[in-house]
């Protein structure tokens, strides 16, 4: 067997790959953490569940000839655990990681989200924190006495301050829609990952709109010199030229 791909996923730029690789007939599997109650599948084979780390990965690539890693551009550990394993295994690895947003004036960056909470308690009492369910715990400390507002898609397994209020949903959001909730929450500090994309784009505008300040946490800076692509058809091109 050649050109059985491994794609790992979990993003909207995954799922884009995954329909056009399923369209040209080449043989992928999508892979998702299992993180979120209702994942919005990809078309094609799916496997859900990690992998065991880097030794689990290395045994699973004796079924896979490529592998790309498209997961969130701040999904670390699933990243540095593929380039390893591909590595130790010889398999080529690209990754599709869309580009970042373009900064503002008026946004603070922040190296980590520790680092983004201590500055958000500079900026402001009412926070809008967008960073998801994983990292709220690193907001507490700074946090935890301000009248969060914390956004995330799954509930999370932590007891929240009385003074904060979670609110459950999932992208994609409209300016409208985050401007009425911007407003109707009196934020006055947005807190979010440097994620990039569309999806969760608009609260961005809205806080610009609302001269609302932005603290957003920069990407990792992953170093491994891995091959980079920042869209799916550059991605596709690569799997076309191997598969
Ligand atoms: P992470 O911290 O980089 O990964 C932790 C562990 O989760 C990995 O070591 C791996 O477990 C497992 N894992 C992660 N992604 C996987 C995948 N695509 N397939 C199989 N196992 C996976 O990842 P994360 O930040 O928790 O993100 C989890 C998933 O959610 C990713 O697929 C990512 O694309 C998606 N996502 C993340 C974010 C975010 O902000 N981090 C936002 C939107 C979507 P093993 O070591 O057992 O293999």
């Amino acid at each position: 067997m050649s050109g059985r791909v491994l794609l790992l996923g979990g993003t909207s730029e995954a799922r884009a790959l995954a329909a056009c690789l399923v369209t040209d007939g080449i043989d992928v599997t999508s892979s998702l953490a299992g993180r979120v109650a209702r994942p919005r599948l990809p078309v094609g084979a799916v496997r859900i569940g990690g992998f065991g780390g880097v030794e689990g990965l290395r045994a699973a690539l004796a079924d896979y000839d490529l592998v790309v890693d498209a997961t969130h551009p701040f999904a670390r550990g699933m990243s540095a655990n593929a380039a390893a394993a591909c590595a130790a295994e010889g398999i080529p690895l690209l990754r599709l990681e869309r580009p970042g947003w373009e900064p503002r004036p008026e946004w603070h960056y922040a190296d980590g989200h520790d680092a983004a909470a201590d500055l958000a308690a500079t900026l402001g009492v009412r926070p809008f924190l967008t960073v998801g369910r994983q990292e709220l715990a690193r907001f507490l400390p700074a946090l935890g006495q301000a009248a969060v507002l914390a956004r995330v898609v799954d509930v999370p397994d932590l007891t929240l301050p009385d003074a904060w209020r979670l609110l459950t949903s999932r992208g994609p959001y409209t300016l409208d829609g985050e401007l009425a909730l911007m407003r109707e929450h009196r934020a006055d500090v947005l807190i979010t990952k440097d994620s990039g994309g569309t999806y969760t784009r608009p609260k961005l505008d809205a806080a610009h709109t609302l001269g609302v300040p932005v603290v957003v946490v920069r990407r990792p800076d992953y170093g491994d010199g891995v091959a980079t692509v920042h869209d799916p058809a550059e991605a596709l091109t690569w799997v076309r030229e191997r598969a």
